[in-house]
């Protein structure tokens, strides 16, 4: 394990380095078959997938199919593992949405579990954090995210490396210093396939029941879990929402606000 002084030395250092001098180091540090890296074939997933397969096709990608995804994103995943020769896994959740349904008598997705549980909260909870952590806890020391500070909230302040009690490893985010045009210029640069909903308005893709374009002027994440954002505007504003399966996300939720 690294002691906490160690976590801010290491931090430090990290901060000076490209992305893909820093997948090199912890592929170096903790070993390829201790590293995953979980991607959502978003574009940060995308730049991330491809700078992977330049170091080392053998670490393990991670991405967790809630059973809700567009047919685009389940392309675009397949179009990857084939392009880029990596080791893509999916993993599910233990209930179908059928069988979820049964259960609690309702759509999850639909409520807001801050007032009505259990709700959309559960439902991610239910449907990528658990088969995540599934993934993860006894096999990898540190999974690789695509976060970035540019994008605000709790991500303002994530560091490069990040213990995650939930798995007992870490959560590493190389892209913690990039903008979005940083991974346009490099997505570009190599002539990578992007999730076609970029294309029709929308700025952050999940399942296809929370996740909708985003109109001239709204935030980025204006899009995701709209319909429980604006049935609590007094809640939430303009905020954005999140499914909690990144923990630094789930600090900002707690908050009440951006
Ligand atoms: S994004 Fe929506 S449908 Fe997908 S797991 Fe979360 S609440 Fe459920």
């Amino acid at each position: 394990m690294i002691t906490p002084d160690e976590l801010v030395a290491l931090n430090e250092q990290l901060e000076l380095m490209a992305p893909q001098q820093i997948l090199g180091w912890a592929i170096e540090r903790f070993g390829t078959d201790q590293v995953a890296l979980q991607v959502s074939m978003q574009k940060t997933s995308c730049a991330l997938m491809h700078m992977l397969s330049e170091i080392d096709r053998n670490v393990e990608v991670i991405f967790v199919d809630t059973g809700a995804h567009f047919p685009e994103t389940l392309s675009l995943r397949d179009e990857y593992a084939r392009r880029l020769n990596l080791k893509i896994v999916t993993y599910s959740p233990q209930q179908t949405f059928e069988e979820q349904f049964q259960q609690y008598q309702r759509h999850l997705y639909l409520f807001d579990d801050e007032f009505d549980p259990p709700g959309y909260r559960e439902c991610c909870r239910l449907r990528k954090e658990e088969p995540f952590l599934a993934a993860v806890r006894g096999r990898f020391k540190c999974v690789i995210g695509g976060l970035m500070r540019a994008e605000g909230g709790a991500r303002s302040s994530i560091r490069v490396l990040n213990f995650d009690p939930r798995f007992n490893g870490y959560k590493l985010y190389p892209l913690a210093n990039w903008r979005v045009d940083d991974v346009d210029s490099y997505l570009d640069a190599h002539a990578l396939p992007v999730h076609p909903l970029y294309a029709r308005g929308y700025r952050s893709i999940g399942c296809t029941y929370c996740t909708t374009p985003v109109k001239e002027g709204e935030p980025s994440r204006a899009g995701r879990w709209r319909h429980i954002r604006e049935a609590h505007p007094e809640r939430y504003g303009q905020a954005g929402l999140y499914c909690g399966i990144n923990l630094e996300d789930r600090v900002k939720q707690s908050g009440d606000s951006d």
